[in-house]
């Protein structure tokens, strides 16, 4: 199945400039949503992997699957102010301006393999956030994947220790 035939592109959103890659005609498809989990868990299937862990929002969708498919938890990653814990932060920077992410503090335990799962990696200033929660609460990452990589915004270049997995490169 070509996934990427599913993928519809937004250009001009949420700014000018910005061409959007929209996966809801992809995961609205019963084929196609499970061709995506198929693809982006296959690598990590009987790898130990404790937990996945989806940064908010597109990143729960797949995470949640991918999680179930490889039997692993799942641990959420939220923008701040949402999580009821006492909760990590770690700020970020946007093109204009900084923006931040939140863990639970106590979600991982220490030693624990753990894969972070979102849907675009674009500049890798999000999965980078991400990771560095993971290592703030002793967690072991094992790997980042995504459905899709825009390659040539170089975001792997902002990940130096995770092996970077992405399904569909634009
Ligand atoms: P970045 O931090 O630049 O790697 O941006 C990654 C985050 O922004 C991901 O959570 C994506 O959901 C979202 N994102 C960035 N660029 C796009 C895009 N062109 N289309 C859809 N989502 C995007």
């Amino acid at each position: 199945m070509d996934l990427k035939q599913h993928i519809r592109h937004i250009p001009d959103f949420p700014k000018a400039g910005i061409l959007f890659y929209d996966i809801t005609t992809l995961l609205s498809n019963p084929d196609g949503f499970k061709a995506t989990i198929d693809r982006l868990s296959s690598p990590y299937i009987g790898k130990g992997i404790d937990a996945v862990i989806g940064i908010e929002s597109r990143g729960f969708i797949l995470g949640g699957a991918v999680a179930q498919r490889i039997g692993a938890g799942f641990i959420p990653i939220r923008k701040p102010g949402k999580l009821p814990g006492k909760a990590l932060k770690q700020s970020y920077a946007l093109e204009y301006g900084t923006d931040a992410l939140e863990m639970h503090e106590d979600a991982i335990e220490k030693g624990q393999r753990v894969l972070i799962v979102d849907d675009v990696l674009a500049t890798g200033g999000t999965a980078a956030a991400a990771a560095k929660l993971v290592s703030a609460t002793g967690g072991e990452l094992h790997g980042m994947a995504f459905l899709i990589e825009l390659l040539f915004l170089n975001g792997k270049a902002k990940l130096p220790d995770a092996s970077v997995f992405s399904v569909l490169q634009y």
